[in-house]
């Protein structure tokens, strides 16, 4: 069982298991096959997999294929390969909605004899006027009053295609004054005369999601339907045809959680399919669509998505997660595994007059990670070539590399000097004469020469032309609207750089730290041995942390002349004007982050929250700090918060005055947050109380300094990097709770003696 800390779903799972009310937990995974699967997507199987494996259950994988129109099987199989590059295996085998059309069909029969569903021949105009408003009750159609016989007749004639599009419907006839504008007799089946992908011509009418989905579930043994918000109201719907078919336990439940966003990223399958029938980007596996084909593609890892869905976390309360996250877990994951190796990307010769011959030079794969072997043959001859951008004429200040009056080395090589710039007729540098310097090898170098970096290189003769895709983020704007915010820069072409030979491989699914440039991977499609093509997978640091506190494009102009869009799904909205004044009175008047400012300014609870709090003890800072993390996270966590503001500004104050450390807060949090209490009580309680007492710590300095008599004596021969380890034993032994200043001045008074 999962042994981190569990998520609201995994608790529900859990007590769901302990009370009884299931053997087994069953999820499943149900994408409508209309486009290629997201990252979003991701997040929703890693929580649907994931979870059954986490309590031995299983998952189904069903394609949720009611909707004839726009379902392909080219759909089904990139979800099938998503959920296994991912590393998931469903249950059996894959299911289809659409094998269930005769048993719901059967249901809506039974629905029409009970007199809780009818045949309503109103046009769409007035349908729509007579379900009412938020504020005012609905009106039922008049042709609910229609027989089960007639409805019966009727719903048998529009399966069988007798009828135009939209002259009939099947409704739920539930209440038409709920207060739930879903509730208001939603509908079962339309009529659409047109060839599923699947079922072929059999069917004229086609069950709507809120009625087949639920029973799909039921039919498939589902224990737990986990869906996004949006779906937050349809669950009453969800509910009331389980119940009102009196369909025998176990029956699913519902229960929602955020869908992911991400910032410079769209995510719904339209504007997705947007960008690939519009030519936009080069299909639906285009390295720079945030697809999972497009991510396996670019040359992402499925460990790394794993991680990022593992990290972002399952909520309740929508947010924008930024996508230097996502950038950062790839990172992460390639850092310690791939090798490096020399690309360069805008060749310039050098010819190094005084040398003759070739030689083999050895050189590490894991520079950055000594023990780690593995290292290949670099050939080394007369004509090498570099980086353009490594030799400068007319040097700027601070410029380390190959100039005429500055030598440079050729990492794991030699020392060279330049000895003359050749030049075309316009000007343009063509080569490099160069010497080098016999005794400066790398590893025995005796030259005394000086140095102030080593540069990539590539020997002429062995290296290989190569092509390099150079992804960057396909949208420039964080919340981007549609085409109009493409990034021009988010692919560029180089066609001739040249690598070392080493790195031509025949082996699939390799990657590379090109040093300096990036993690780069072979394109899996492209790739040939005349040509090839590596992706850039992602730069190896994050090129956007300053560019993004530019102004972006001024997004006023834009609502005068366009009203302000809603917000579409799966995507950032900009800051409402509301928004936008909180966010910049935290920045300005109290000095928040940005990050943190923003992220309490989108949310209109928190910032209650926040300012309450302030009112309690102005504190901007601090207070924010835990408002962002802890007190949002058991927003989205819990119903109902059983803390106050005033009780985390108390917290705060505690810190601020030294009476616990911000560790120790931690802790008083969780028990607030569980039990309500005030932190005073907890700390008193717990003893919890942060130690700043010489008598109470002096005791336990003198074990440390007795148990670690080596330490001693080398910290007294002169090794002061051990007083922080003296310093660590002893907040350790106080679990935390000794002053960390008061621990610091005794520590080195009781050394000294
Ligand atoms: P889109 O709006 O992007 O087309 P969708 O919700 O229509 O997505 P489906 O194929 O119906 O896509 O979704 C399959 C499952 O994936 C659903 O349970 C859905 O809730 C979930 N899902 C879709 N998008 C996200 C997201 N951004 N974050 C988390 N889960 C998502
Ligand atoms: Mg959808």
């Amino acid at each position: 069982m999962a042994a981190k800390s569990k998520d609201f779903l995994r608790r529900i799972v859990e007590e769901d298991l302990a009370s009884g009310k299931y053997k087994e937990i069953v999820t499943r995974f149900p994408p409508e096959p209309n486009g290629f699967p997201h990252i979003g997507h991701a997040k929703s199987i890693t929580i649907n997999f994931g979870i059954a494996k986490d309590y031995n259950g299983r998952c189904h994988l069903r394609m949720d294929d009611t909707n004839p129109t726009t379902e392909d099987t080219k759909y089904v199989e990139a979800l099938k390969d998503a959920v296994e590059w991912l590393g998931f295996k469903w249950d059996g085998d894959v299911r289809y909605t659409s094998d269930y059309f005769d048993k719901l069909y059967a249901y809506a029969i039974e629905l029409i004899k009970m007199g809780k569903a009818y045949v309503d021949s109103l046009d769409e105009e007035t349908m729509r006027k007579f379900r009412g408003t938020v504020t005012s009750p609905g009106k039922r159609s008049k042709y609910a009053q229609r027989s089960v016989e007639e409805n019966l007749d009727l719903l048998e004639r529009m399966k069988n295609g007798e009828f135009e599009e939209g002259a009939h419907v099947l409704r739920a006839k539930i209440d038409m004054a709920s207060p739930n504008m879903k509730m208001r007799d939603p509908l079962l089946y339309r009529i659409r005369h047109a060839h599923h992908y699947r079922a072929g011509d059999k069917w004229a009418i086609y069950p709507m999601y809120d009625f087949a989905h639920c029973l799909s579930d039921y039919i498939e043994g589902i224990t737990h339907s986990f869906c996004t918000l949006e779906f937050e109201n349809n669950r009453e719907i969800y509910d009331w045809v389980i119940d009102t078919l009196g369909l025998p336990p176990p029956r699913p439940y519902q229960y929602e959680f955020a869908r992911l966003n991400i910032n410079y990223t769209v995510m719904s399958k339209r504007k997705l399919l947007e960008l690939v029938e519009k030519k936009i980007v080069n299909g639906w596996d285009d390295p720079r669509m945030p697809t999972i084909a497009g991510y396996r593609r670019r040359g992402y890892t499925p460990e790394s998505i794993l991680t990022f869905c593992d990290q972002i976390g399952i909520a309740k309360a929508n947010s924008v997660v930024d996508v230097s996250q996502l950038e950062f877990c790839i990172r992460d994951d390639l850092n310690p595994k791939v090798p490096r190796v020399m690309c360069v990307v805008d060749p310039l010769k050098v010819t190094i007059v005084n040398y003759e011959g070739s030689e083999e030079i050895g050189a590490p794969y894991y520079p950055h990670d000594v023990p780690k072997e593995g290292s290949r043959i670099m050939p080394f001859s007369k004509e090498i070539y570099i980086n353009r951008e490594d030799f400068s004429e007319n040097p700027p200040k601070g410029y380390f590399r190959l100039t005429p009056d500055q030598p440079v080395r050729l990492k794991y090589a030699y020392i060279i000097t330049c000895k003359e710039v050749i030049k075309d007729a316009e000007g343009n540098i063509t080569e490099i004469k160069a010497e080098y310097h016999p005794d400066s090898k790398s590893g025995s170098d005796t030259s005394g020469i000086k140095v102030k970096s080593a540069i990539q290189w590539v020997e002429a003769n062995s290296a290989k032309k190569v092509e390099l895709r150079l992804y960057d983020r396909l949208f420039c704007v964080q919340a981007p609207q549609g085409i109009e915010d493409i990034n021009p820069d988010s692919l560029k072409i180089v066609k001739d750089a040249l690598i070392e030979p080493a790195v031509i491989t025949e082996k699939p699914d390799v990657r590379f730290q090109f040093e300096r440039e990036g993690y780069f991977f072979a394109d899996p499609v492209d790739y040939s041995d005349e040509m090839p093509v590596f992706n850039k997978i992602v730069s190896l640091k994050d090129s956007w942390a300053k560019k993004s506190k530019a102004p972006e494009k001024p997004k006023a102009q834009k609502q005068k002349t366009a009203p302000k869009k809603a917000q579409v799904e799966g995507e950032v909205a900009p800051m409402s004007e509301a928004e936008q004044a909180r966010y910049d009175r935290y920045t300005k008047a109290l000095q928040l982050k940005s990050t943190v400012a923003e992220m309490i300014a989108r949310d209109e609870k928190l910032s209650i929250f926040f300012e309450e709090a302030l009112k309690a003890y102005h504190a901007p800072v601090n207070i924010a700090n835990i408002v962002a993390n802890e007190v949002s996270r058991e927003m989205k966590q819990q119903e109902k918060l059983l803390f106050s503001p005033q009780q985390v500004a108390q917290l705060v104050k505690m810190i601020d005055d030294e009476t616990i450390s911000t560790k120790i807060a931690k802790e008083v949090f969780e028990v607030m947050a569980q039990s309500g209490e005030d932190p005073e009580a907890v700390v008193a309680s717990k003893v919890l109380k942060q130690i700043s007492d010489p008598a109470e710590i002096l005791p336990v300095i003198d074990e440390v300094i007795a148990q670690n008599p080596d330490n001693v004596q080398k910290y007294k021969e002169g090794n002061q990097k051990l007083f922080g380890f003296f310093v660590g034993q002893v907040l350790k032994a106080t679990g935390g709770k000794a002053n960390p200043k008061v621990v610091n001045t005794l520590v080195k008074q009781q050394l000294e003696v």
